[in-house]
């Protein structure tokens, strides 16, 4: 099969692997039609690590994905060969203490699609993943849909984690497809006001229209002013989607007292800086959100029943040989992209 492999910083190339195959009772054999490319898919890109996780050359990266089931293991009953899925790219044990409480997404031995050290990513023609990764889609849902629902997801989680309640007023800073999900999410779950903070000016026209009220620029030194000129009591909560020093910085001034600052981006440094004395008066509530836990399936009926509309964010398709282009095109936000998709052209 083919298969895309990041050879080094910047370097991405099509080669011919073996194709996998299903080996666990459990195992279903994927053909893959659609694989997104994502931010963290950036930082291994451009940065070979994100923390801890760090590349070793070459691999495979790629998590966000969906295709038609080929062939199933012995003990496979949810799916069939011909089905249309799309894939949970988080392979928990399901045994540990954190996975037997609930929380499957923060395993304590967890192999992720395409994350280096745990498993090879989805920027292939075929995939072996266990059935419980796999999701049926209905007929009416594209590929590219069943891809969009794992960042859809994450948007989801984060919304219900917040806590947020219909009529608060919320910031979202950064409009990448994690910021925007959680903007279309947030719309859906009856948030007031929504403020979005973008740099990047057509990235800013999309979280209008995905449901914002207002977009600012992060760099405009009256930022933070504005935004409480409108709300003078402050914002209820900040999510914080794009892993900027700045951001955090201006979602603690945003915030009204007893607010909530929830971080989802992913930083390219070690450590945050908070300001402890705003942080104590305000009484601030800091929330991580690790991925998703739970919302894939909700996640993916939210698309194939309308009631979220994701199709604008995908702007660009390639080709599996057009690899290194692709990764290229979206490290440089070029061309208005917003999610670049994979897809698998078979002689
Ligand atoms: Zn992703
Ligand atoms: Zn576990």
């Amino acid at each position: 099969m083919k298969a895309a492999l990041l050879t080094g910083v910047r370097e991405m190339k099509t080669v011919d692997l073996p194709t996998p195959v299903v080996k666990a009772d459990t195992d279903v054999l994927i053909r893959m039609e659609s694989t997104g490319i994502c931010g963290s898919d950036m930082h291994y890109y451009q940065e070979v690590n994100i923390g801890n996780a760090v590349v070793e050359y070459p691999f495979v990266i790629g998590h966000e994905g969906a295709g038609t089931v080929e062939s199933v293991g012995p003990g496979v009953a949810g799916v069939r060969p011909g089905d249309r899925i799309a894939l949970e790219p988080a392979v928990s044990c399901f045994a540990c203490d954190q996975c037997r409480s609930g929380r499957p997404h923060t395993c304590r031995d967890m192999k992720f699609l395409g994350c280096p050290g745990q498993m090879g990513g989805c920027l292939a023609e075929y995939l072996v993943m266990p059935e419980r990764c796999c999701y049926p889609i209905p007929v009416t849902m594209s590929f590219d849909q069943a891809v969009l629902a794992e960042p859809l997801a994450i948007g989801l989680y984060g919304v219900k984690l917040s806590g947020l309640k219909p009529g608060d007023t919320i910031g979202v800073l950064g409009a990448g497809p994690i910021g925007l999900s959680t903007i279309l999410c947030a719309r859906n779950y009856g948030a007031g006001r929504i403020y979005s903070v973008e740099s990047v000016g057509y990235r800013a026209r999309a979280a209008i229209a995905s449901g914002a009220d207002w977009a600012g620029n992060p760099f405009d030194e009256e930022l933070v002013k504005t935004v409480l000129s409108r709300e003078p009591g402050g914002l209820d909560i900040v999510f914080e989607c794009c892993g900027k020093q700045e951001a955090v910085d201006q979602a603690v001034e945003m915030l009204k007292p007893g607010g909530a600052l929830v971080i989802i981006g992913i930083p390219e440094f070690e450590e945050y800086i908070f300001p402890a004395h705003t942080m104590r008066r305000k009484e601030l509530r800091i929330q991580n959100v690790r991925r998703q836990n739970g919302c894939a399936r909700e996640a993916i009926d939210l698309i194939a029943a309308g009631t979220v509309a994701v199709d604008f964010m995908i702007t660009h398709t390639f080709r599996l040989d057009e690899i290194q282009k692709a990764f290229h095109l979206v490290s440089r936000y070029e061309d208005q992209v917003i999610k670049g998709m994979i897809h698998y052209e078979r002689i």
